[in-house]
């Protein structure tokens, strides 16, 4: 049987076995945050590297970081003219609770209709299970047709706080042409889609002072400039008429989207009106120009997150204040970073601000955006794949959020990051009764090989 298929049937006679090895991740409540379940992660870890170990994979390790290790393997057999894809995942689970929630215990996996339920069945043990059958599938088979490396790690429901020093301090290791990240979902059981891109983040909060202490306003109100005033007039100058950011240059680094790619996004079942209904307001509101969807997506954007000045108690206090705050975030697209929109804040900071009051801005998160080319040879290899096996082409989409992993790795290492997984968006992650949908989980297998295999071509 020529590869794939040797591997395809070789998953479809070990489906039984492939849902038993989920299971049994599944029973293992690798909850991260809780310092109870240190055993958990141990064992959920050592569970991932015996069962490299079990494929022969090489220099298998459970690689240790400040808080919970990582799990590397690697299986280079295809050699040096192959290309090699670093598998990016995560083996550690959001806490459970509201436990009187779940309908059945979340770390005793239930079966009920297509679905799988328990806490880290989507996000994300089932995408790291399928992976791992489908690498088992061709190993026992023709081989894996390329090399593949993984990187599993235990704090990513934590914020990953460990990963940049651990990229950093083994980069040779884990160097590759293409890293897979299948922390993600599809648009629909029968829809498959591949996100190709990621809005990156960036937050701050603007501390404005005007007088030394809260001030009487019938005496000083007239006399002297009022803090709160003063930030509104800032922030309300942050965007224009036509709903456009106006800090300086930060539209400079943005990615046009182009005729084509606009045509591609409209393809998405989700139009204006559903924006609309989604949200449950009156009227949608955004740069002029793009539909909702782009602008949630595709498009930078300015939110203020907080706003803190003066009595807010119920009743009237007429008072001065002595000072405001803003917490204000940005939704970044490639090419911009947090990096450049902070200098731009500054600097429309230092042009506008009155010299009544003083100002501080203080970084506090920061997170670069992520896009991989729909005409890269990793996406048209996913796209081939789900192909196949769904039999339709996938949908194109953008993800508005952003997954701080992506954009480091990328930016790390230099390669291009693919999202691809096969969760739901319905699949209650991070609350009770998280699941999987069985038939992408064999489906995901069947994509992943066939992925694979396009990859070697
Ligand atoms: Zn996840």
């Amino acid at each position: 049987m020529p590869a794939p298929e040797a591997a395809v049937q070789y998953a479809k006679e070990h489906k039984n076995d492939f849902l038993e090895d989920l299971i049994t991740l599944l029973r293992i409540p690798s909850v991260s945050t809780l310092p109870d379940h240190q055993g958990d992660m141990e064992r959920a870890a050592a569970w991932i590297s015996d069962r490299l170990k079990s494929m022969d994979f090489d220099n298998v390790r459970v690689m240790p970081t400040d808080r919970h290790p990582v799990v590397y393997g690697e299986c280079l057999k295809a050699g040096k003219s192959a290309p090699t894809l670093l598998f990016y995942g995560h083996y550690d689970v959001q806490p459970a609770d509201p436990l009187e929630e779940w309908k059945s215990d979340p770390f005793d996996p239930q079966i009920r209709g297509d679905d799988l339920f328990a806490r880290g069945a989507s996000d994300m043990k089932a995408q790291v299970v399928a992976h791992l059958s489908a690498a088992a599938s061709m190993v026992h088979t023709s081989g894996l047709p390329i090399n593949v490396k993984y990187m599993i790690e235990g704090e990513e429901e934590i914020g990953s706080p460990s990963l940049e020093k651990f990229i950093i301090a083994n980069k040779d290791l884990l160097s590759c042409d293409i890293c897979l990240n299948a922390d993600c979902a599809i648009l629909a059981p029968d829809t498959p889609s591949i996100t190709y891109a990621l809005r990156g983040l960036a937050y701050f909060e603007i501390r404005i002072q005007g007088p030394a202490s809260d001030l009487h306003s019938g005496r000083f109100g007239g006399a002297i400039d009022n803090p709160a005033l003063v930030l509104s007039e800032l922030i309300a100058g942050m965007r224009d008429e036509n709903g456009r950011i106006t800090l300086p240059g930060f539209y400079d680094s943005v990615r046009d989207l182009s005729d084509d790619e606009r045509a591609e996004l409209s393809k998405l079942p989700t139009d204006d009106a559903w924006w609309q209904a989604q949200a449950g307001v009156k009227a949608l509101h955004g740069e002029r120009g793009y539909s909702a969807g782009e602008r949630a997506s595709a498009r930078p954007t300015l939110d203020v997150n907080g706003l803190l000045s003066g009595f807010t108690g119920e009743g009237s206090k007429t008072v001065l204040p002595a000072k405001a705050m803003a917490k204000i975030s940005m939704r970044l697209v490639s090419d911009q970073t947090p990096e450049q929109v902070h200098e731009g804040l500054i600097q429309y900071m230092k042009e506008n601000a009155p010299p009544t009051i003083t100002w501080e801005v203080e970084k506090l998160a920061g997170a670069p955006p992520a896009i991989v080319e729909r005409d890269s040879v990793s996406i048209r290899a996913a796209s081939k794949a789900f192909e196949s096996v769904w039999g339709k082409r996938p949908l194109f989409t953008r993800e508005g959020g952003t997954v701080p992993v992506v954009g480091m790795i990328q930016n790390l290492m230099g390669v291009d990051c693919l999202m691809m997984g096969f969760g739901l968006p319905d699949d209650n992650l991070h609350a009770p009764n998280e699941k999987q949908h069985l038939p992408n989980y064999y489906r995901g297998i069947e994509t992943f090989i066939r992925f694979t295999h396009e990859l070697a071509v």
